[in-house]
């Protein structure tokens, strides 16, 4: 499914951010631009004054010169147009009245600083001169350096209208201010003008630089003075209308405009710094808030494209999955089911669209209370075990798990999702069956036998229900699997565990402890009488003939019964004393049942220290043997003697065979004890120095170890006993186990040149059959016969054809148990050959049997 991934969250700055750096970069231009108008406003403010300032000056230094001027101009006015001095200065000059009565003397220039008071005569020859205060001689071109012609045409041209002039003159570098008037009479009615030409008088003041700058300083113009005419370019300036060469004033013009600056500029830039760093902060700030901004859009858009991404995540995980997932409103009505659902179930959502959840899962307990009891509840706590059924009508199963919705707007529902199982519950089902069933049978096995055991034993303890337990043990199965093999014996044991099966009822349970065991655990029987009338039925069962392959196979069983809680209420104690009845039933002969008893346990203990006692003796050779002869039913020779073992116990005294060769087979001990007895039979017979044959029993277990044929053939060399004087006596148990490999043993025994004889013929199962197909030499008539052939016509019939068979196969037939002489007498009829028993010798102690060898003896003889 497409989805879009998010772009990666860039170090670049953020919209809100790049806005906010435009916005405030514009402010900070403006404020920029602003402070530079400001500036340049000032500037210009600034040069605007200093511009009109220095107008002001030029006016002011015109002015100051003006003055200077019209100054001259009056006082020359008040002494020119005088009578006085026309009478006393025009055409003759009168220096007492004018010098020495200082009407126009030396006080002029010490009081009013005119440096010269000339007179010039029509002739314009100077008359009178006053310079510095002093009279002199000194011509006024002379002193001032230059012609006056200009200023004395201007100041004649003014006699008629007796008005001064003024011109100023360069002397040196000097302005020279020259005030002139023609000389009049004034006013004076008392003076007659004369005819013949005008004086002129010249008041002269000399612009000295000290001069100029106190004249410029009381018109407020700094500085005044002339200027360098080089450095024209100088903006005070001031272009004197001079007589002769040119002359200008400078000065130094106020420059407010640079004061305005000096304190509006500091103030200005302050502002401006301080704007800076204020608009610095809020710039600041703003990049600040805009960055909070930027990232909080930036986490904003970035929780969308997680959010867009969870949710893709989340359709992919509810496709991919097989879950499904559901939500329900508060009512349990489901309000969502993902795609899956359809899929999973084969059911359409709509279908199931608001219908209650409830009527779609079928789970263990109440589904409603279960949800509800979800309120408050921390998520992905339980999940329970539903079951729905499927569109097309199978049961399934599905882990359903669930969380409240504490979200709006979905508040107050449920969801959850649900995962289809069934297929792992089966599986998970076949396993625990393999692992708790027989697979042959398809019984419980020992796992299942223990939890059931686990189970139904505790309930007995708390109902006091009383429980039987069965221990079935299956007779002469063995034989069947080895004569007819594997497959037949799979089937007996298949049809054994049915027939058991269909004799319980459905509560009870039987298993299958491995090989032809089986275990029954019945409950509801509370008498012996019951229990014992259900083994007779098992019994009965398991006896009826079983077919195979048109042969009819008979089996029997025996049954150990033990009783919970009155034998044991732990399962491994009741299945051993199941086990101990078993053992007892089978040692009672068999096809029977019985009961657990304490003493039965007693009698287990016992035997296990009997098993001890037993291993210690052989260990201490405390051990010894007796030998009963056998002798030739027509002559009464002696022709063997049956090797019999015998204990003397330290506590119990003298114990038969019977009690301890079944444990010495159980326990593997009977190896070493027939080693051992074989050897002594063997060292025996050779000392008899004659041909009486010495025969020793095998067991069974004898034959299933590999070592029987070298132990003989060892002992034979050993002891250097001819071969043919050994008889080994097996019974069909040998051949029942496993026929073929002790046929197999049976050939090598023959090989080392031993004779073989069947023991307890008559007991076993198909005893005729072996017969003809074993190596043997003997055959002993077991003496339950024997015993039987007084008054049982059957018993005579057997012995009779065992003795016909005998000798048509040319065996060697001996009766066992010959215990009278009528007996005796009936197998000499019979044609028996040899004859063993309590009439003839009881078994005898060695010492006393080698006495008896030396002469050959007769039957007639003996006893
Ligand atoms: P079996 O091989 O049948 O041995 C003969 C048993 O019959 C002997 O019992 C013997 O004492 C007893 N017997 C002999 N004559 C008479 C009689 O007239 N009447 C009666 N009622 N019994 C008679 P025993 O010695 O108790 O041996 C019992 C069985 O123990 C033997 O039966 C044999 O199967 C086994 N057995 C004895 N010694 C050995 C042995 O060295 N090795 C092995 N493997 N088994 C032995
Ligand atoms: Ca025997
Ligand atoms: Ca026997």
């Amino acid at each position: 499914m497409p989805h879009t991934e998010p772009r990666a969250a860039s170090t670049e700055a953020g919209p809100s951010l790049r806005h906010t750096r435009r916005s405030l970069l514009l402010i900070a231009g403006l404020m920029l631009s602003l402070f530079l108008v400001a500036s340049a406003t000032l500037v210009v403010i600034a040069f605007q004054q200093n511009h009109a300032a220095l107008e002001h000056s030029r006016q002011y230094a015109a002015r100051a010169i003006d003055s200077q001027l019209r100054a001259l101009e009056t006082v020359v006015s008040d002494y020119a147009f005088w009578g006085d001095a026309y009478r006393h200065l025009h055409v003759t000059v009168d220096t007492g009245w004018a010098y020495e009565r200082q009407n126009m003397g030396p006080s002029l220039y010490e009081d009013f600083g005119y440096e010269g008071l000339l007179v010039i005569g029509p002739d314009d020859t100077t008359t009178y001169a006053v310079i510095r205060g002093a009279l002199t001689d000194l011509s006024a071109e002379r002193w001032l350096g230059q012609g006056l012609d200009g200023v004395l045409a201007l100041a004649r041209a003014q006699y008629e209208a007796e008005e001064p002039v003024s011109v100023i003159h360069n002397m040196n570098g000097q302005p020279v201010l020259v005030g002139a008037a023609p000389l009049t009479v004034g006013s004076d009615p008392t003076v007659t003008p004369m005819r013949g030409g005008t004086s002129v008088v010249l008041f002269v003041s000399i612009m000295s630089p000290e001069k100029l700058l106190q004249i410029g300083r009381d018109l407020g113009v700094d500085g005044l003075r002339v200027a360098d005419q080089g450095a024209s370019n100088e903006r005070a300036w001031l272009d004197l209308d001079t007589q002769g060469p040119s002359i200008a004033l400078t000065w130094d013009p106020a420059r407010p405009g640079e004061q305005l600056l000096y304190v509006m500029l500091p103030l200005l830039l302050l502002t401006g710094i301080l704007c800076a760093g204020l608009a610095l902060a809020i710039l600041q700030r703003a990049f600040n808030t805009a960055r909070d901004v930027d990232a909080s859009y930036a986490s904003l858009s970035a929780s969308q494209a997680a959010l867009a991404i969870s949710e893709a995540r989340f359709r992919d995980v509810a496709e991919a999955s097989s879950d499904w997932i559901w939500e329900t409103d508060s009512d349990l009505q489901i309000t969502y089911l993902s795609d899956r659902f359809a899929k999973v179930t084969g059911h359409l959502r709509k279908d199931w669209l608001g219908r209650p959840i409830t009527d779609f899962l079928r789970c263990p307990a109440n589904l409603a209370s279960w949800l509800n009891g979800q309120i408050g509840r921390t998520p992905g706590g339980d999940t329970w075990q539903c079951y729905y059924m499927s569109r097309d009508g199978r049961r399934r199963v599905c882990m359903v798990s669930l969380r409240y919705i504490e979200e709006s707007p979905l508040a107050g529902g449920y969801r959850g999702t649900a995962r289809d199982i069934t297929d792992e519950v089966e599986a998970r089902a076949r396993i625990e069956h393999l692992s708790q069933h027989d697979s042959l049978t398809g019984l419980p096995n020992r796992n299942r036998l223990q939890q059931f055991l686990d189970g139904r034993l505790k309930d007995t303890a708390a109902e006091n229900e009383p429980l039987a337990m069965l221990s079935i043990d299956l007779d002469r199965f063995k034989p069947v699997n080895d004569t007819f093999g594997h497959h037949a014996g799979d089937l007996v044991l298949t049809e054994v565990a049915n027939r058991l099966r269909s004799c319980l009822r459905d509560g009870d349970l039987v298993a299958r402890l491995g090989g032809d065991e089986f275990i029954l655990i019945v409950s509801g029987l509370a008498t012996q009488d019951e229990i014992a009338r259900l083994c007779a039925r098992l019994i009965d069962s398991v006896e009826r003939v079983i077919e195979y392959r048109g042969q009819r196979v008979f089996i029997s069983a025996s049954i150990g019964v033990a009783m919970a809680p009155m034998d044991a209420t732990d399962p491994a104690e009741l299945l051993r004393y199941a086990d101990i009845a078993l053992y007892e039933a089978k040692g009672a002969g068999r096809k029977t049942w019985c009961f657990y008893a304490s003493d039965m346990n007693e009698r287990i203990l016992q035997r296990n220290q009997l098993e001890r006692d037993l291993r210690q003796a052989i260990k201490d050779q405390t051990l010894h043997i007796v030998m009963q002869p056998r002798y030739h039913v027509e002559s009464g020779r002696m022709v063997a003697a049956e090797t019999l073992v015998r204990w003397y116990h330290p506590v119990r005294g003298q114990l038969g065979p019977d009690l301890f060769i079944p444990i010495a087979e159980e326990t593997g001990l009977i190896h070493p004890l027939s080693t051992w007895i074989l050897r002594s039979a063997c060292e025996e017979a050779v000392a008899w120095k004659n041909d009486v044959r010495v025969s020793v029993n095998l067991s069974p277990s004898e034959f299933r170890r590999g070592d029987l044929v070298a132990r003989v053939h060892d002992i034979l060399r050993e002891t250097g006993l001819e071969p043919h004087r050994l008889e080994l006596e097996v019974t069909e148990n040998v051949m029942l186990e496993d026929a073929e490999r002790a046929l197999e043993v049976m050939l090598q025994l023959k090989a080392l040149g031993v004779r073989l004889a069947m023991d307890d013929f008559g007991t076993g199962y198909s005893s005729l059959s072996y017969l003809s197909n074993f190596p043997f030499d003997g055959l002993k008539i077991d003496r339950a016969f024997i015993a039987g052939l007084g008054d049982s016509a059957s018993s005579q019939a057997i012995v009779e054809a065992v003795i016909a068979l005998g000798s048509a196969l040319d065996l060697t037939i001996t009766a066992e148990g010959v215990e009278t002489s009528e007996q005796l007498e009936q197998l000499r009829r019979l044609g028996c050959f040899e004859a063993q028993g309590y009439h003839l010798d009881r078994p005898m102690h060695l010492k006393d049997l080698r006495k008896m060898m030396v002469p050959v003896q007769s039957i007639g003889e003996s006893n």
